[in-house]
């Protein structure tokens, strides 16, 4: 019995307004299942047997303003809004689906039905709001059950319920990545053999459970089902061409699917920012398409950090994802992800320092989390050696920072100064003054000082054949 945790006055409202009208009204679904689980939600789905735009009339009246009720005519839902609360009511209902549309047709039905026709058994638990049997758990699929055996279970026959709208595929294995629970081997194989209908399903609404899952704490777990239950290759085929591992003169490579998962868990413990974890999913994107075999020294990738960069605005415009400077963040971050290991292995001069702060800008501390995450080897000591690598690094960025300032750093001379000082309109000239001192300065052949920096415009601009325009000096 859960009487105890139906406090909240709408519940009391409900109970009370059902007594009077002779209908019968249920907190049902993911509400129910987060309560079990002891996740506290204020999501509450509310199923009536009857009008629910009805009751949640009658229930706005009686609670009075400030509560603000919305109500959805077509959809025949009413949504009640109250001190961080959101309450929905509707009508119980049975659905039947056509072949090739997810959009099922709605009638009216009992709450059985309503019931029948959810995605799993763990969400298809019901908590009676009425008078005679307040706060009794209705559990007609085994919720209960599947919730301790921490298991994803439709309640019924799976291949119906996968075809009939395959975006519980999605659903199944995002419930499993959130709550690391299994899905059940029947409805696992019933995925695989669904998998080809997301196709009916739009790539946004399909991308808001894949996102769901890359926010989850198992999201590692969420990629590898999507793709061994086929899946990913019907929506990102990009990343499913990851996997697999090629064998020449008894010389394999590692498999990229598998080691970018491995990064993308690392990045879990560390991060719950989704365009990281994104960053993280495409780093080595590019890898499938510069994959060589060279007899001397085996498989190479040059080059897969560009190829990969150029690869992520096409990425996110196929899976609509925006395209705006998160799409940049990403971008960069691919771009720059062999950086801080290059660094690393080598002596680390002032001047490399001064380039990697120059392009990541503001993103260099999150760059370094996902190179931080990108170190897989299996050998122990090998892990730890990067590891200390990486905290010179880091050390040599705070003290070059510090004094150098470089991060959304400009150059302390414009293309205005240069063309007014010699009387240029824009040209090339200016382009190649203009790097020639950034080069400088981010070189250390000259401080980064204003003073220095026209100096040394002048002489650029003389190995140019170009004179000051007041000729001063
Ligand atoms: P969360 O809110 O954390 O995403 P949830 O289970 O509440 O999880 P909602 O999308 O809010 O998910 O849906 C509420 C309820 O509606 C679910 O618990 C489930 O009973 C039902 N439901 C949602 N989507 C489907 C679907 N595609 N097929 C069948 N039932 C569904
Ligand atoms: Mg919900």
């Amino acid at each position: 019995m859960f009487e105890n945790n139906l406090k909240h006055p709408v519940f009391q409202l409900i109970a009370k307004a059902t007594d009077e009208t002779g209908q019968s009204a249920f907190v049902v679904g993911g509400w129910v299942r987060d309560l079990i689980l002891g996740r506290a939600s204020k999501d509450i789905d509310i199923v009536v047997e009857g009008s629910g735009i009805e009751l949640a009339g009658k229930i706005a009246l009686e609670l009075g303003q400030p509560h603000k009720l919305v109500v959805y005519k077509n959809f025949g839902t009413a949504m009640l809004k109250a001190s961080g609360w959101e309450i929905e009511f509707v009508g119980a209902r049975k659905e039947s689906y056509r072949n090739e549309s997810r959009k099922p047709i709605v009638e009216d039905g009992s709450f059985e039905e309503d019931i029948s026709r959810r995605d799993f058994t763990i969400n298809a638990m019901a908590i009676s709001l009425n008078n005679k049997n307040f706060g009794k758990l209705i559990d007609l699929y085994g919720g209960m059950a599947d919730l301790e055996k921490k298991v994803i279970r439709t309640p019924l026959e799976a291949d119906i319920t996968y075809s009939d709208d395959p975006l519980r595929m999605m659903r199944a294995i995002r419930f499993a990545a959130q709550l690391n629970f299994t899905i059940d081997c029947e409805s696992f194989e019933a995925i695989k053999r669904n998998a080809s209908r997301i196709r009916i399903v739009s790539i946004e609404r399909v991308m808001d459970e894949f996102n769901k899952i890359m926010l989850s704490p198992h999201a590692g777990k969420g990629l590898k089902m999507l793709r061994s239950a086929g899946l990913l290759r019907e929506f990102f085929p990009e990343l499913d061409a990851m996997q697999g591992v090629d064998v020449v003169d008894g010389k394999a490579h590692k498999d990229n699917f598998f080691h970018t998962i491995q990064v993308l868990e690392n990045l879990c413990k560390n991060s719950d920012n989704l365009w990281l974890r994104w960053a993280a999913l495409l780093h080595d994107i590019g890898k499938p398409r510069t994959k060589q075999f060279d007899s001397k020294i085996g498989w190479t990738f040059h080059g897969h950090e560009f190829v990969g960069s150029k690869m992520v605005p096409r990425i996110f415009k196929q899976l609509r994802l925006p395209l705006d400077d998160k799409m940049k963040y990403v971008q960069k971050l691919v771009l720059l992800h062999l950086r801080p290991i290059v660094l690393s292995e080598t002596v680390v001069t002032d001047s490399a320092v001064r380039r990697l702060l120059f392009e990541a800008g503001d993103d260099i501390d999150d760059l370094m989390t996902l190179c931080e995450a990108d170190i897989t080897s299996a050998r122990q000591e090998k892990v730890k050696q990067y590891l200390r690598n990486f905290r010179l690094v880091r050390e040599k960025l705070a003290e070059i920072e510090e004094k150098d300032k470089l991060r959304n750093w400009q150059p302390p001379v414009s293309g205005e100064d240069i063309m007014e000082t010699f009387d240029l309109n824009p040209c090339r000239e200016v382009g190649v003054i203009k790097t020639a001192i950034r080069e400088a300065i981010l070189d250390g052949i000259i401080p980064n000082s204003r003073e220095e920096a026209l100096q040394f415009m002048i002489e650029e601009g003389k190995k140019l054949g170009l004179q000051p325009k007041n000729n001063a000096n």
